[in-house]
């Protein structure tokens, strides 16, 4: 095994046999010189990246160039800045419209992940007193200079904090110690107080078609790959309860357009790239919506 690699058992129920799922590779490892497997747990099927990189060397797969989850766009210059805002937009509202349909009183809310804090902006906006905990220097600083007080981890945040929500928007897969995690945001809600997590579903109808080159593998910084059955099964550990799931418009393009490009960005041009985006978009997010790309889980603390 290479330097700074670690074997771990499955992080769901501790079962050390598995068998191997597929091996890919890192995106933007032009020489493709180091594959990465993805294994399947034999007792529960829960599918992990496995060898993985140690906590300690996992920030060196976050600096490439390209990898840019804290994008801001604030300049309204250009097409493309007109698209992603547009698109962010779109996406803030669906997740504050569906997270005050659940919670219709405003309460505090801490978002675990914050970036830039486009999102705990929104919702205090509207009342919510929020909170934010962000790894990244750089973003945590938009998210301080929009006037909110951004942890920079989880272990930061002190349980005299009580939470009526907590949200990770695509952070749980990132996550080396998921227990632990799990544990202290149990801590930090209040009883009956809700957890909103947007994973990957590893049981997509896109990762059947597109496999290896399905862009939400992100090996190696994609530590864990969910379904609906094996969020549940960690969860429930803990004594949350899944309320409901759902998908955000947003995820299932974004997975979309970056699959096909990985898979085909070599023999399609971008006519073809489009339409079948859209198709995919259109059959998966209108139709299928339990199978798309990437789903929204709601959990309840329990007593
Ligand atoms: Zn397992």
């Amino acid at each position: 095994m290479e330097i700074g690699f670690e074997n771990i058992v499955c992080p769901v129920c501790n079962e050390s046999r598995q068998i191997k799922l597929l091996n890919t590779f890192d995106r933007f490892d032009k020489s493709k010189q180091m594959s990465f497997k993805i294994v399947e747990c034999v007792k529960c099927s829960f599918t992990f990246l496995n060898p993985r990189p140690k906590i300690e060397y996992i920030s060196n797969y976050y600096q490439v160039d390209g990898y840019d989850p804290f994008l801001t766009a604030d300049s309204k210059k250009g097409i493309r800045n007109q698209v992603y805002l547009l698109l962010r937009n779109l996406n803030l509202y669906q997740k504050y419209s569906k997270l005050t349909k659940i919670h219709s009183t405003p309460g505090k809310l801490l978002d675990i992940g914050c970036a830039t804090g486009e999102f705990i902006k929104k919702m205090s906006e509207n009342s919510w007193k929020c909170k934010g905990v962000e790894i990244s220097q750089d973003a945590r600083k938009y998210s301080e200079e929009k006037g909110f007080d951004v942890f920079s981890s989880v272990d930061e945040v002190p349980e005299t904090e009580q939470f009526d929500m907590i949200t990770m928007w695509h952070v749980l897969e990132h996550v080396h110690d998921l227990k632990k995690t799990i544990q202290k945001i149990h801590n930090l809600l209040k009883p009956g107080g809700l957890l909103i997590i947007a994973v990957p579903n590893i049981e997509s109808s896109d990762f059947k078609q597109y496999g290896a080159h399905w862009i939400a593998l992100d090996t190696p910084r994609h530590l864990y790959h969910f379904s609906g059955e094996s969020i549940n099964n960690l969860l429930k550990q803990d004594n949350f309860t899944l309320t409901e799931s759902w998908t955000l418009f947003l995820d299932q393009f974004y997975n979309q357009l970056m699959s096909r490009n990985l898979k085909y960005k070599n023999i399609q041009g971008w006519g073809k790239l489009i339409f079948g985006t859209l198709k995919g978009l259109i059959l998966t997010y209108i139709f299928d919506k339990k199978n798309a790309s990437s789903r929204v889980y709601c959990f309840q603390k329990g007593d």
